[in-house]
C-alpha cells in the first residue's frame, strides 16, 4: 500500500497526555478508570492502522518546580519529575497490553530492567511493526518538560502532527475557566499564538514544532471518540500550524 493508499489523515502520530489528566477526579496518583479509557481511545485508533507514539507527562506524581519548596534541588527535582514520567510510562503500557495491544516503552534515563533505552531508528521499527511506543523520561535532562519532549521525539521519528490531549477542547483567546466570553479557535497559526500570547505549550516545545513545520492539535482527550475524530480527519480541537 502507497502512502495515497492511506485512508487516513495521519499514518504516524504522537500522542501527549500530561500526567495530570491521569489522576481522573483524584488529587494525586493514577486514576483506573481514566487509565483504561485512555488505553481504550488508543486502542481504537490504532486499530485503524496508525502509527502512535506517546509521551506521557508526570504532574500527577512530581513536578521539578514543585521540588524547591520542598528543599530539594531543582535539578534533582527534574529527574524525580522524569521518573514520575517512567511510572506513568509503565501504567500506560500495562493498560494498553490489557487491551490487547503491543507496546514498548523506552525511556530517555537508561534503566534496562524496566524498559529500553530511547534509541530513535529501534523507535521508528517499533512504530513500523505496529508496536505503540511509550517514550519516558523526558528528553533525560533537566530544564525541559514532557511537551518539549513530545515536540523533539515527534520530529525525530517523522510524526506528522503532535496531539496535545488536555481536558479543554482547544485553544481559546482566554482561559474558559474565568473567562466565560473566551472564544476558541478552530485554527491558528503559530505566528498569531506568539502575537495574541496565547498558551498551547511552553516556549521551547512551541517553536521547535514551529521551526520544523510540525502541525499541533490540541484537543479533549477526556471526551469519548474525540482521538478517533482527529485522525479521520474531523475537525476536533484547535488546529496550529
Ligand atoms: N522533566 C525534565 N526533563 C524532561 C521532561 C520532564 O526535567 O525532559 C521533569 C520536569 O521536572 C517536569 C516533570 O519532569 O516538571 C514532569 O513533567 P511535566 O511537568 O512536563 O508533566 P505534565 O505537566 O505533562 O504532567
Amino acid at each position: 500500500m502507497t502512502e495515497d493508499d492511506f485512508p487516513m489523515k495521519y499514518k504516524r502520530i504522537l500522542l501527549k497526555l500530561s500526567g495530570e489528566a491521569l489522576m481522573g477526579s483524584k488529587n494525586y496518583g493514577i486514576d483506573a478508570v481514566r487509565l483504561e479509557q485512555y488505553a481504550i481511545e488508543i486502542m481504537k485508533v490504532r486499530e485503524l492502522g496508525i502509527e502512535i507514539a506517546i509521551v506521557i507527562g508526570g504532574g500527577n506524581i512530581f513536578r521539578g518546580v514543585q521540588a524547591e519548596s520542598s528543599g530539594i534541588d531543582r535539578v534533582q527535582g527534574d529527574y524525580m519529575g522524569m521518573l514520575a514520567t517512567v511510572i506513568n510510562g509503565m501504567a500506560l503500557q500495562s493498560a494498553l497490553e490489557q487491551v490487547g495491544q503491543y507496546t514498548r516503552l523506552m525511556s530517555g534515563i537508561a534503566m534496562e530492567q524496566v524498559c529500553e533505552p530511547f534509541i530513535r531508528r529501534r523507535a521508528i521499527r517499533h512504530l513500523e511493526k505496529g508496536r505503540i511506543v511509550i517514550f519516558g523520561a523526558g528528553i533525560g535532562n533537566p530544564y525541559f518538560t514532557t511537551d518539549s519532549t513530545a515536540s523533539l521525539r515527534a520530529i525525530e521519528i517523522e510524526a506528522q502532527v503532535v496531539l496535545k490531549g488536555t481536558r479543554v477542547d482547544g485553544v481559546y483567546s482566554s482561559d474558559p475557566e474565568k473567562n466565560p466570553d473566551a472564544e476558541r479557535f478552530s485554527r491558528i497559526t503559530f505566528q498569531e499564538v506568539y502575537e495574541k500570547g496565547l498558551n498551547v505549550m511552553d516556549m521551547t516545545a512551541f517553536t521547535l514544532c514551529q521551526e520544523n513545520k510540525l502541525p499541533i492539535i490540541v484537543f479533549d482527550m477526556n471526551k469519548p471518540g474525540n482521538l478517533h475524530q482527529i485522525v479521520t480527519g474531523n475537525n476536533v480541537g484547535t488546529l496550529i500550524t
